[in-house]
């Protein structure tokens, strides 16, 4: 993977690579402290294949951090920053890193999960035992050179547990560096672009989607070490993409200061991590002028499809498989494959796809074939035009009287009620049916929520089946960092409503 970012590295010493709140790093600064960076890893002993897990806060130094344990050929593990106690040691216990970087302080935490290994720190304001080894290091000094084949592991990710553990999904050199030309041609990115950058850096999205590519290109982001709505606001006249999450989208709408005006350089929105409702593509048009471009992916394979860059982008779809990726909607039950407008199980098949599941080869048999081809998990149809629709999570359908419904197409109708801001459908076990739809739902402000006025305004939309036999109010959904509805939290809070 580093190959595909070297030639900028090389070419662009003098550019600007990140530009944070008054100071900037040039390519050639980057570089530098990778390489020095590079030494320190190497001098604690990480050699190719060696995992260096990564659980800090989000700094700039940790993109020279990623590109020094690529250059080694080790495999880059970062953690979500969240992640405490029991949760670390799953994941160190797991992955067993010859380094592990974490956040000032980080020592003891790392100590008391009980796995050998080496640690670092790497805090705000270029604080921590990290750097501090790496401003010792000789200005000559040079890591060893490695050779790194394609299918070597570039990285290690964790999904992000939504549907069960945790996975480490081992990804490789080829798969990500595909995954990013396929990705820079499809959204024509060039060294032009300057991306705002308010992701985290533990996830597909942030690392790879957003900095992969500009390092690849050229181009050059605006690091924010959160997401910041004034901020963001503030930056858009001077860039040119913004790739979000969709619950960044509904909060920029709700800022006054989001204007057509102020997004006039702006060239591209990306949202994806989960899905964009209707409502929301709609508004943002009306407001910005701009057509949000979603896209679709997870960590096992990085980007599968896309609406297109130029022709229509499809509001409630995700668009079409992206060059050298191969998607197809399959019979949940026989696994034939189905032709357009029919619903089951989405498969990808491409260089994209991981190699497998860290330290669970029955996992990785179960759901990636010999063939190649990956059960995502994800059940969806692709319309007559080839665009992909997502309806839910195979594990998140609710079969009710033995029949199934997809909890998309009940959400989609619930949030158009005026007394709806955001809605949420799950199954729970019930004595008769086996389990029962239930809708969870967010009211809008102000509006006091009339459960009766909202399931009638179902009955002539749905078939009895899928039509809640419960409403229950909440004052917001639980989300996880990249806006992922918790839906196995709802299940267990809402779990004996019927037994
Ligand atoms: P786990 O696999 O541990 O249960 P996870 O699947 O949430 O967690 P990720 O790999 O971070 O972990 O997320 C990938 C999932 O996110 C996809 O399988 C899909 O369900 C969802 N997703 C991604 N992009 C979109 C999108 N544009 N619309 C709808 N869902 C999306
Ligand atoms: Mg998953």
């Amino acid at each position: 993977m580093s190959a595909l970012f070297e030639a900028s590295f090389e070419a662009r010493r003098q550019e600007p690579l990140l530009r944070l709140e008054g100071a900037e790093w040039t390519y050639g600064d980057v570089d530098d402290l990778a390489t020095r960076i590079a030494v320190v890893l190497a001098e604690q002993g990480v050699q190719p294949g060696d995992r260096v897990a990564v659980k800090v806060p989000k700094v700039p130094e940790t993109v020279a951090l990623y590109l020094a344990v690529l250059r080694l050929g080790g495999v880059y593990l970062p953690l979500n920053s969240a992640y405490t106690g029991g949760e670390l040691t799953y994941f160190l216990d797991d992955a067993r890193p010859r380094v592990m970087v974490a956040d000032l302080g980080g020592e003891s935490e790392v100590e008391a999960t009980g796995v050998a290994t080496t640690t670092l720190t790497l805090g705000a304001d270029a604080a921590g035992t990290l750097l501090e080894h790496a401003a010792r290091v000789d200005d000559a000094a040079r890591p060893p050179r490695v050779e790194i084949g394609p299918d070597d592991a570039a990285a290690i990710l964790y999904t992000s547990g939504t549907t069960g553990r945790s996975k480490g999904a081992v990804l490789t050199h080829r798969g990500l560096a595909s995954n990013c030309e396929a990705l820079l041609s499809t959204w024509r990115f060039t060294a032009d672009d300057v991306l705002v950058h308010a992701l985290p850096l533990f996830h597909v999205h942030g690392l790879f989607v957003a900095l992969n590519m500009t390092m690849s290109a050229g181009a050059s982001l605006h690091f924010l070490p959160g997401f910041d709505t004034d901020r963001i606001i503030d930056l858009l006249p001077s860039s040119t993409v913004l790739m979000g999450v969709p619950t960044f989208y509904t909060r920029l709408l709700d800022h006054p200061g989001l204007t057509r005006e102020q997004c006039v350089p702006m060239r591209l929105f990306v949202s994806g991590s989960a899905p964009l409702t209707t409502e929301t593509h709609e508004a943002w048009r009306d407001r910005t002028g701009h057509a949000i471009l979603e896209r679709y992916g997870m960590t096992e394979t990085n980007m599968i499809t896309s609406n297109p860059y130029d022709g229509e982008r499809r509001a409630g779809t995700v668009g079409q498989p992206l060059p050298g990726v191969q998607v197809r909607v399959t019979d949940r039950e026989t696994g034939a494959p189905l032709a357009a407008g029919e619903i089951g199980s989405i498969e990808v098949r491409g260089p994209n796809v991981f190699r497998e599941y860290w330290n669970k080869p029955e996992k990785t048999a179960e759901e990636l074939a010999a063939d190649g081809w990956f059960t995502t998990g994800d059940v969806g149809l692709f319309d007559a035009d080839g665009y992909l629709a997502i309806v839910g999570r195979d594990k998140d359908l609710v079969i009710s009287g033995g029949y199934n419904v997809y909890p998309k197409e009940v959400e989609a109708l619930l949030d158009e009620h005026d007394s709806v801001l955001e809605s949420a459908v799950i199954g729970v076990p019930h004595p008769d049916l086996g389990e029962a739809v239930v809708a969870v739902v967010v009211p809008s402000s102000g509006s006091g929520l009339d459960t009766d006025d909202l399931l009638a305004s179902l009955t002539d939309r749905l078939a009895r089946f899928k039509q809640p036999r419960a409403v229950e109010a909440v004052e917001e959904l639980p989300r996880n960092v990249m806006g992922k509805v918790q839906k196995a939290e709802l299940r267990a809070s809402f779990a004996h409503l019927f037994t």
